[in-house]
Order: structure tokens, then sequence, then C-alpha cells
């Protein structure tokens, strides 16, 4: 069988129930995400929301069992993260930068390099990577703080 012919064949029954069970996961997804916005029109300040599953949208930590976190018009965030929001530590926009358009926090830029947090954090304390701190948790990156961010990162690998 050739490339082309096994795109033609038809789906078996159990990929085709496979398939259905994959969508119907993401439409659940897609209305819990909806029903959380709608919740917000009662709670226009955010309220608490259970983080198992559910990775911080400002330093990407993943949350495990029974810890919170809350949920307001920028999306998830850890009870740590928020506090550095409510406390104007960290812009709450910044949450939900899942492509990091915007800002990349030390611990996923050095992850994604694959150098030590450490190196980054050097580079931060040395001035030449702008960072801000939230307070118990990672520097948040912002591109519009560091210009020169791919110069700077280059003489690292
Ligand atoms: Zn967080």
């Amino acid at each position: 069988m050739n490339d082309n012919e096994q795109l033609k064949r038809r789906f078996t029954d159990d990929e085709r129930s496979r398939l259905v069970d994959y969508f119907s996961l993401l439409i659940e997804i897609d209305q819990q995400e909806k029903a959380r916005y709608a919740k917000l029109k009662d709670s226009p300040q955010g309220y608490p929301m259970d983080g198992e599953g559910h990775q911080c949208g400002l330093c990407f930590k993943p949350i495990h069992g029974d810890t919170s976190g809350w949920f307001d018009k920028w999306g998830f965030k850890c009870s740590n993260c928020q506090d550095a929001v409510n406390r104007r530590k960290i812009p709450g926009s910044l949450c939900g930068d899942y492509s990091h358009e915007k800002s990349i926090p030390d611990t996923v830029l050095a992850s994604k390099l694959n150098i030590s947090v450490w190196t980054v954090r050097m580079k931060i304390k040395g001035g030449e990577i702008s960072g801000r701190r939230i307070p118990g948790g990672p520097y948040i990156i912002l591109r519009k703080d560091n210009p020169t961010l791919a110069k700077v990162l280059s003489s690292l690998a």
C-alpha cells in the first residue's frame, strides 16, 4: 500500500469512535472555558478555581493536587502569581501568553534553551536581561523590555 492509498482508506470503527471521543472532549473543554468566563459576570474580580490539571497562565507551573488558583478576566493563575498581580508586581495582561509573544518566564526560557535558569538569572542580575520578578516565583522577561534579547541569548549558546 503506498502513502496515497493509505490516506484514502476509510477509518475503522475504533478510529472513528476515538475521534468522536476526542472531539467531545474538545467541546467539553471549550464549554468549561466559556462557563468560567460567564461566571465573571457575577464575580468581576474573579473567583478561586480548583487548579488540578491546569497550568498557571503566568509562571506556567503545573498545578497538582487540591491547590487552588484564581480565575479572572486574564484567565487562570496560581495563587502566588495572582498575589503578584493584585500587588501590581506584574501586569495581569501577560497571563495566558502561551506562545510567548509578549513575555516568557526565565524558567521556561531556560528550559527551551536547555540551559540552567541560574545562567539566565546571572544575566538578569548583571543587567543584560531585564526581568520583572514575581515574588516567590520566576522572573518574567518582557520582549518590550529587552530589545537586544536575541543577541544576549546567542552569547549563551
Ligand atoms: Zn503562577
